[in-house]
């Protein structure tokens, strides 16, 4: 996949840290060009090294602050990369968090928050790039497509989650506003999809893994055998944003070492 996205801008938000930071490496060695999206000042230095990361090895970008559950912050993050690039190819849109709560006891802050930045926050990304893809069209020296979104997902917009309803019901969004955008836009050769990871070593659930005892636990989940590293989601962002995948529109590719194969049926449930 080395040079499959030669030429393209890509916007990876939540860049800063996790699956963002290793998704903009990867797209980036792929001849990208990445914006490295972070929402507050106090990442501005995580997210400059990532950039610095990508550079080393010979890759190109910037660094964005903008928090992506603010429309006005969104619209000038978008108005500067096309000011900066001239287009954008590429939506990784992946920024997302938990705050978890028994239900019963979760606050409307809570639930306001996690909505707001995993699945607003797709929203008026998703519609910032569509205007621009809209508006430049396919220009076949960059791609087949007009423009390709990828969003965040996670297998959990299938898979309940007892303690996590507002993150599950924002994965759960994400996949109807998902397929129904691929079914509105693919006759302008739009292309949008989502990648489900299963459970990848990152920050987010750093209290899974980070013990032999944790990470033996959580392996019961996953049949394949290990937790995924950001490496593994990557290279499912590359191809879903390259050529290669051109006839794949509307669709969860679920990276999750199959974690929604229902494990405990293994054994005759
Ligand atoms: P992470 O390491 O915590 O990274 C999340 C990133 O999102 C950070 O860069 C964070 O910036 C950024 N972010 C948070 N709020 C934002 C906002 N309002 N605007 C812009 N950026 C914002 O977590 P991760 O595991 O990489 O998660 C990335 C995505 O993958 C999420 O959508 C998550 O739901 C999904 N996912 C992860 C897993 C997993 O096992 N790790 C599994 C399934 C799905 P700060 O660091 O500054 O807060």
């Amino acid at each position: 996949m080395e040079n499959a996205l030669t030429g393209q801008i890509a916007i990876v938000t939540g860049a800063s840290s996790g699956i963002g930071a290793g998704v903009a490496k990867a797209l980036a060695a792929a001849g990208a060009t990445v914006v490295v999206n972070h929402p507050v000042p106090a990442t501005r230095d995580a997210a400059e090294s990532v950039l610095a990361e990508i550079r080393s090895a010979g890759g190109s970008g910037t660094t964005c602050l903008c928090d992506v559950s603010k429309e006005p912050e969104v619209q000038k993050m978008f108005a500067d990369v096309i000011a900066q690039y001239g287009t954008v190819d590429i939506l990784i849109n992946n920024a997302g968090l938990q705050r978890d709560a028994p239900f019963q006891d979760m606050t409307l802050e809570q639930w306001n928050y996690v909505l707001g930045v995993n699945l607003t926050g797709q929203f008026l990304c998703a519609r910032e790039a569509i205007r621009e893809f809209l508006r430049r069209g396919v220009v076949p020296s960059r791609s087949k497509a007009a423009g390709k979104i990828i969003c965040m997902s996670s297998v959990h917009e299938v898979i309940p989650w007892a303690g996590h309803a507002n993150y599950a019901a924002s994965k759960g969004g994400i996949m109807l506003m998902m397929k129904s955008i691929a079914q509105e836009f693919a006759p302008k050769k739009i292309r949008i999809n989502s990648i489900a990871p299963g459970a990848i070593k990152t920050p987010i659930n750093h209290s899974a893994w980070d013990t032999p005892a944790a990470e033996a636990k959580l392996l019961e989940l996953i049949p394949y055998g290990r937790v995924g590293v950001v490496e593994d989601i990557g290279k499912a962002a590359v191809w879903l944003a390259s050529d290669d995948s051109d006839y794949v529109v509307g669709t969860t590719l679920f990276v999750d070492g199959g974690m929604t194969l229902y494990p405990g049926f293994s054994t005759n449930g």
